[in-house]
């Protein structure tokens, strides 16, 4: 049986395509894993993803992607699906392919060829203005041409990218993302992308040794926040996460939820900004 909680990507028993029941969603979204072999370019300290390691997708075989994922729709759309995963009724509708795997999908050297295929795809199932393609990714390959492409086929396929911000500052990025890059260059690629193809933040919070964010972290995402429009770069809003599940790094006993209403305060100033804010405790 798939629950609401089973996230595991090799739930369908498939290399790079795995569904995800979701009751906030409403429906089934269908993962697509760029990285079965854990690897990122960055290392947050909240990340899920069991074994991660520093590095970049393998080779994607695009012929196995393309089986998988028209299989797998075949099976949803025509096939038994949700009766042999014992699917709430209410629940048994596609609501978007997510590419969300296990480390940065974007740093696949297929990456356009990913999206023109999961597109096409889409269209032969007829799918396309039905349900949403998901990009969630730390937005740090935007410079690259064929990530920039990849989102220009996005955009015509109802395309949309979650782009993660848990911070507003050099020192948070390094610290709770383990990246190697400033906030202004975090604002650059925010730009790229954002341009390309319709973007929300993505942000998680949490206490951090018992501690909450500080106040000035609080405040310098808020002014990097406030800062966007002046400069052209256009989001549709923040979607703030806690601790939904544990963290698989070394980090993890350090990390604690924030209480619901500390996230509603938080959430309350960034819609003072202006912004859309969709909370998910
Ligand atoms: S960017 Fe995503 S996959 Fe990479 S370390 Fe952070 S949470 Fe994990």
């Amino acid at each position: 049986m798939l629950t609401t909680t089973d996230h595991s990507r090799d739930s369908a028993g498939l290399s790079y395509v795995y569904p995800v029941i979701s009751r906030r969603s409403g429906g089934l979204s269908i993962g697509i894993n760029l990285n079965p072999n854990n690897a990122c370019n960055w290392r947050c300290i909240y990340c899920q993803v069991p074994d991660l390691i520093r590095g970049t997708s393998p080779e994607i075989n695009l012929q196995q992607l393309q089986k998988e994922l028209d299989e797998f729709l075949n099976d949803v759309i025509n096939g038994d699906f949700y009766d042999r995963y014992e699917v709430a009724e209410d629940l048994r509708t596609i609501k978007d392919i997510a590419i969300s795997g296990n480390g940065e999908s974007t740093s696949a050297a297929e990456f356009d060829q990913v999206i023109k295929l999961i597109a096409h795809s889409m269209s032969r199932f007829t799918l396309q203005d039905k349900i949403k393609l998901v990009l969630i990714t730390n937005g740090s390959l935007a410079h690259k041409e064929i990530v920039q492409s990849g989102l220009e086929t996005m955009n015509s396929n109802n395309g949309e990218v979650w782009f993660k911000l848990d911070s507003g500052t050099d020192a948070g990025l390094k610290n709770i993302n383990n990246a190697g890059l400033s906030i202004e260059r975090v604002k650059e690629n925010l730009k790229i992308v954002s341009a390309l193809c319709p973007t929300w933040l993505q942000t998680c919070v949490f206490k951090l040794d018992g501690e909450l964010p500080s106040r000035n972290e609080c405040e310098s995402y808020l002014k990097f926040l406030s800062c966007l429009e002046d400069e052209n770069i256009k989001v549709n809003g923040v979607l703030l996460y806690g601790l939904a599940r544990p963290s698989m790094q070394i980090e993890a006993p350090r990390l604690s939820p924030v209480s619901e209403a500390w996230m509603d305060k938080f959430a309350e100033e960034i819609k003072q900004l202006g912004f859309k804010t969709k909370i998910s405790h």
